[in-house]
C-alpha cells in the first residue's frame, strides 16, 4: 500500500488552528460531528443555521454558539460547508460567498459542489476538503471513545502556502488523525464516491436485492422467504466482508455457500453488468451525471419525488414491515 499520502495525529500540527474562528455551517449527520469534536479538540467553533432551523436548541444546548449562516461565514477564518451537496450553490450565492475573504480556508466534506463548479471560490481564498470515511454519529462517537475514523483530505485550491497544513490539522481536530488522513483530489473522491454509491452500495444492492426477490415469489415461494434470504441477509455478509474482506467472509459461510458463491457469483453480475459500471463511471467522469442532478432539483425535485413514491409500493417494503415488527432488536428509526 501506498504509505507517503497518509497523516496521523504527528503530522499534524493543531496549534495552526489557534487564534482562527472555524464556522460550521449545517448541524445535520457531519454538522454535528465535526462541531462538536472541533470543540472538544480545544478549537474555537460557531456554528451556521436557518433562523429556523430545528438543530439550534440541539447546537446551543450543547454549548456550541449559533449564528446564522452568513453571519458564521463571514465569522469564519475557517468555513466548511455541511449542507446538503445540492443545495450548496444556492445558499453560497444567496449566504456564503459575501462572507468568505481573502486568506480564509473553504472546506467541504465531498468533492460534488467544486469538482462541478457548482461553486468558484475567487482566487485568494484556500479551498480544501475533509471527507471523513463514515456518518456523522461514527464520527462523533469513535472521537468520544478516543478513537477517530479514517478521512480523506485534498487541497483544491492554495491561496497562501498554508492550505495542506490547515486542511490536516481540521483533518485531526475531528479525531481523523487517530485512524489515518489519507490525501487525494477533489476529482477522485468525488468521482469514486458517486460511483460506489450508484454502481454498488445503493444502486447496484438495491435492484439485486429486488432481483432476487422477484425471481424467488415469482416462481411462487413465500415473500417472507424471500425477504430474508435476499434483503435480511444482506445485513450479516456485509458485517463480515466490512470485518475480514471477501476472503474472511467465505471462510465464515458454509461450504456449501461458498462454492455456490464461487461458481455462480459471476453468472449473475457478468459481462453485461461490468459494462454497465463502465458506462455509469463514463456518466460521472464526462459531468453528465452532475448535469442531469443539477436540472433534476432545478426543476423542482419532481422525478425523484415520483420515484420515491413507487418505490414505497415495492413487495419487499410491505413484507419487510410485517416481518421487522416481529423482531424487536432492529431500529426502526431513522
Ligand atoms: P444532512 O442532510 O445530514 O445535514 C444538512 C444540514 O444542512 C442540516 O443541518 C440541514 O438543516 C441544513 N440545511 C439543509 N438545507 C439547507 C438550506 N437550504 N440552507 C441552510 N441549511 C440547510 O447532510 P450531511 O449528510 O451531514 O452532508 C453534509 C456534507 O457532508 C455533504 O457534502 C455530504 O456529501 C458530506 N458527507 C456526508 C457523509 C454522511 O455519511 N452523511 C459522509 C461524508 C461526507
Ligand atoms: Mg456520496
Ligand atoms: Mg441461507
Amino acid at each position: 500500500m501506498k504509505t507517503d499520502d497518509i497523516f496521523y495525529d504527528k503530522d499534524a500540527d493543531l496549534s495552526k488552528l489557534e487564534g482562527k474562528t472555524v464556522a460550521i455551517l449545517g448541524y445535520g449527520s457531519q454538522g454535528h460531528a465535526h462541531a462538536l469534536n472541533l470543540k472538544d479538540s480545544g478549537v474555537e467553533v460557531v456554528v451556521g443555521l436557518r433562523p429556523d432551523s430545528s438543530s439550534r436548541p440541539k447546537a446551543e444546548e450543547a454549548g456550541l454558539e449559533v449564528l446564522d449562516i452568513a453571519e458564521a461565514a463571514s465569522r469564519g477564518d475557517i468555513v466548511m460547508v455541511l449542507l446538503p451537496d445540492e443545495k450548496q450553490a444556492e445558499v453560497w450565492d444567496t449566504e456564503i460567498s459575501d462572507g468568505i475573504a481573502e486568506g480564509n480556508l473553504l472546506l467541504f466534506a465531498h468533492g460534488f459542489s467544486i469538482h462541478f463548479e457548482q461553486i468558484l471560490p475567487p482566487p485568494g481564498v484556500d479551498v480544501g476538503m475533509v471527507a471523513p470515511k463514515g456518518p456523522g454519529h461514527l464520527v462523533r462517537r469513535q472521537y468520544e471513545e478516543g478513537h477517530g475514523v479514517p478521512c480523506l483530505m485534498a487541497v483544491h485550491q492554495d491561496a497562501g502556502g498554508e492550505a495542506p497544513a490547515l486542511v490536516l490539522a481540521y483533518a485531526a481536530g475531528i479525531g481523523g488523525g487517530r485512524a489515518a488522513i489519507i490525501e487525494t483530489t477533489f476529482k477522485d473522491e468525488c468521482e469514486t464516491d458517486l460511483f460506489g454509491e450508484q454502481a454498488v452500495l445503493c444502486g447496484g444492492a438495491s435492484e439485486l436485492v429486488r432481483a432476487g426477490f422477484e425471481t424467488l415469489v415469482e416462481a411462487g415461494y413465500d415473500p417472507r422467504l424471500a425477504y430474508f434470504e435476499c434483503l435480511h441477509e444482506l445485513k450479516l455478509i456485509a458485517d463480515l466482508m466490512y470485518e475480514k474482506g471477501i476472503q474472511g467472509m467465505r471462510y465464515s459461510i458454509s461450504n456449501t455457500a461458498e462454492y455456490g458463491d464461487m461458481t455462480r457469483g459471476k453468472r449473475v453480475i457478468g459481462e453485461e453488468s461490468r459494462a454497465a459500471m463502465k458506462e455509469i463511471l463514463s456518466e460521472i467522469q464526462s459531468g453528465e451525471f452532475a448535469k442531469e442532478w443539477i436540472a433534476e432539483n432545478r426543476a423542482g425535485g419532481e422525478n425523484l419525488a415520483r420515484m420515491r413514491e413507487e418505490g414505497v409500493g415495492h413487495p419487499t417494503e410491505e413484507v419487510g414491515k410485517d416481518l421487522r415488527d416481529m423482531m424487536p432488536w432492529i431500529d426502526q428509526k431513522f
